[in-house]
């Protein structure tokens, strides 16, 4: 192994006198307790490393050694269910399993392991070589690292093995050997290998309205959720981990303060999934770097969700990566930068920002995996842009990247509407590719009243801005209409309340549903004026009132509701014309 001696230390970033040949990107070890820390730049015989732990104490002549390779974590069935620092080490478990200074791996879990392989079988790189059962007893698929294949030399009995115990030998075409654990290692920076990239037309279906329905993210896709503080990002995020449809969830919390982190670490093992009856924590695998731990762990620490969201793609699982927040992340990229000397570019950040964002959001995909299956990763980012200002450096970059973009709004979060996405500042590129899905799911006029909804929006802020200085009564008698209609698309759709029992994730059938209904109340209400009906009669209707509580008094169960309130819909603008139709005129 390569040695060199620390010349200069600057909080994370070290320059080290070379005394034998290091690898950039080769993970290192730093001082007696071995800190963990990785070169990031080669100057002669000097390198330069940044340290993923707490530096104090380290000074000039401090040993550095090279580890040969590059900075890998350990991915197995082990993960689920627990919580872990940036680097992938156990924040969860018994004290002993905690972190500390120096430390390698997560202690081994002992897991069931089966295998259809016999001896002489030929395992391709990254391909299945057993199986092993989870504590929900969900079979998870043990696969071969993708860079190992050969000919089985040897195989375990079924039974109980530590996850980093060899299971199967392999002999490689050059005629070396290689043991094969339920957990391999895997560089957190190198993108795990696939078959292909697959274009997908269905969604990551979150349970929330505005999302699904008006700006809808694929399957395998990426989405951005700016925000100012305090707006919401947060609460969505958590909405979205407890709500959506993914098989697996990484949760990355990236430099956010503790305290934040504190909802979700102490509310998801409570939690129940809905779709299995079992603990939510299940499917889950948290990741927290909050604000105190060291800045450098917080740059990987989006390389280490990303690789572990990737692991479990491959066994052919849809993955959601939930992090919270980049802003923080491309922080501590400005400060790691810093320390190094480089340029700062716009507001301080390192020029490659730009690129950085985009690596990050190019492991978003549906595939197919090496092992031949379906998986996707879906990314989910959420950006904190200083005082809420979006043409700064992340956002801007971010939207180059992203095909969904969800807005949150200072005023709407002020007037408490929630969630404050703001439906004329988001949007969801290639939303029409979903109108097929929509139409397997039951509603065939998804993209017509997704339209119809989004350009009430928009022509609503066209006449707020109008009325603000004519009065509302001044207006046209259609478009208080349009204000009407507009006022309860926002009240009685896109308002979802994350902690109503009924309300907090809406299954895309009753969306459909509910999305009819409403443009049924639409169709009624412009034939009702063009009859002489004035829309402030219609605001007094009994169904207004229903429809604006429909979210959280109808359940996903009770569709047949939605039908018994159309029907009332019908009569009670009935009623309404036939009153205009009778009423004597002049
Ligand atoms: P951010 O992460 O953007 O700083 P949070 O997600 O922590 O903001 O939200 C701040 C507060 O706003 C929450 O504590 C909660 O009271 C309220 N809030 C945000 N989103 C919702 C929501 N969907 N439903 C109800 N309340 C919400
Ligand atoms: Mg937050």
């Amino acid at each position: 192994m390569s040695l060199a001696r620390i010349r200069w230390i600057s909080g994370p970033v070290l320059r080290a006198q070379a005394e034998g040949p290091f690898a950039m990107r080769e993970a290192v070890r730093v001082g007696p307790q071995g800190l963990l820390g990785e070169v990031v730049r080669i100057e002669g015989d000097e390198i330069v490393a940044q340290v993923y732990e707490d530096t104090a104490g380290l000074r000039p002549g401090v040993e550095v050694t090279g580890t040969g390779a590059p900075l890998a974590i350990a991915l197995g069935p082990g993960l689920l269910g627990n919580i872990f620092d940036g680097l992938l080490r156990p924040l969860s478990g018994d004290a002993d399993a905690y972190v500390h200074p120096g430390m390698r791996q997560r202690r081994a879990e002992r897991f069931d392991f089966t295998s259809a392989l016999q001896v002489g079988d030929s395992v391709a790189a990254g391909a299945v070589i057993g199986e092993t059962r989870l504590g929900d007893r969900r079979a998870l698929a043990c696969l071969a690292p993708p860079d190992a294949d050969g000919v089985v030399a040897s195989i375990v009995p079924a039974g109980r093995y530590a996850e980093d115990e060899c299971v199967v030998t392999l002999r490689t075409s050059d005629g070396a050997t290689r043991q094969l654990a339920m957990r391999h290692d895997w560089p957190v920076r190198v993108p795990r290998p696939i078959v292909q990239r697959l274009a997908t037309h269905a969604p990551l279906v979150t349970g929330q309205r505005i999302l699904d329905s008006l700006f809808p993210v694929a399957l395998g896709g990426k989405a951005a959720i700016p925000g100012g503080f305090g707006t919401g990002k947060t609460v969505l995020l958590e909405a979205l981990a407890k709500g959506c449809n993914a098989d697996v969830i990484v949760y990355l919390g990236c430099g956010e303060r503790g305290n934040e982190m504190a909802g979700v670490l102490d509310e998801f093992p409570r939690l129940v999934d809905p779709r299995t009856g079992r603990s939510l924590m299940e499917r889950t695998v948290i990741i927290a770097n909050t604000s105190n731990m060291p800045v450098a762990a917080r740059e990987a620490s989006i390389y280490c969700a990303a690789t572990v969201a990737e692991y479990f793609r491959d066994q052919g699982l849809h993955v959601a990566l939930m992090a919270d927040s980049t802003s923080r992340w491309a922080e501590a990229l400005r400060e790691v930068s810093g320390r190094f000397g480089e340029l700062p570019g716009e507001g301080g950040y390192p020029a490659y920002l730009s690129s950085r964002l985009a690596d990050f959001y190019e492991r978003a995909a549906a595939v197919t995996t090496l092992a031949g299956k379906t998986g996707s990763v879906t990314l989910i980012g959420a950006i904190s842009p200083p005082s809420g200002d979006f043409s700064e450096p992340v956002t801007s970059h971010t939207k180059r990247y992203v095909k969904s973009f969800w807005a949150l709004d200072v005023k709407r979060a002020q007037a408490r509407f929630y969630p404050a996405i703001h439906p004329l500042q988001s949007y969801s590129e290639d939303a029409r590719l979903f109108a097929p899905w929509w139409t397997e799911h039951g509603n065939s006029q998804w993209l017509a009243l997704r339209r119809r909804f989004l350009t009430l929006l928009d022509q609503e802020a066209q006449l707020e801005r109008m009325a603000r200085i004519i009065g509302k009564d001044a207006l046209p008698l259609r478009q208080q209409l349009t204000l009407l209609c507009a006022g309860l698309v926002d009240e009685a759709f896109l308002r979802q309340s994350a902690f109503s029992e009924i309300d907090r994730v809406c299954a895309p059938e009753r969306q459909g549903a509910m999305m009819r209904l409403l443009g049924r109340f639409i169709d009624l209400a412009e034939r009702a004026v063009a009859a002489g009906v004035h829309p402030d009669r219609m605001a007094q209707m009994h169904c207004v009132r229903q429809l604006q509580r429909m979210g959280e008094e109808v359940r996903d169960a009770e569709l047949a509701r939605f039908d018994e309130l159309a029907a009332q819909v019908e009569s009670e603008f009935a009623a309404l014309t036939t009153e205009v139709a009778d009423a004597p005129h002049g």
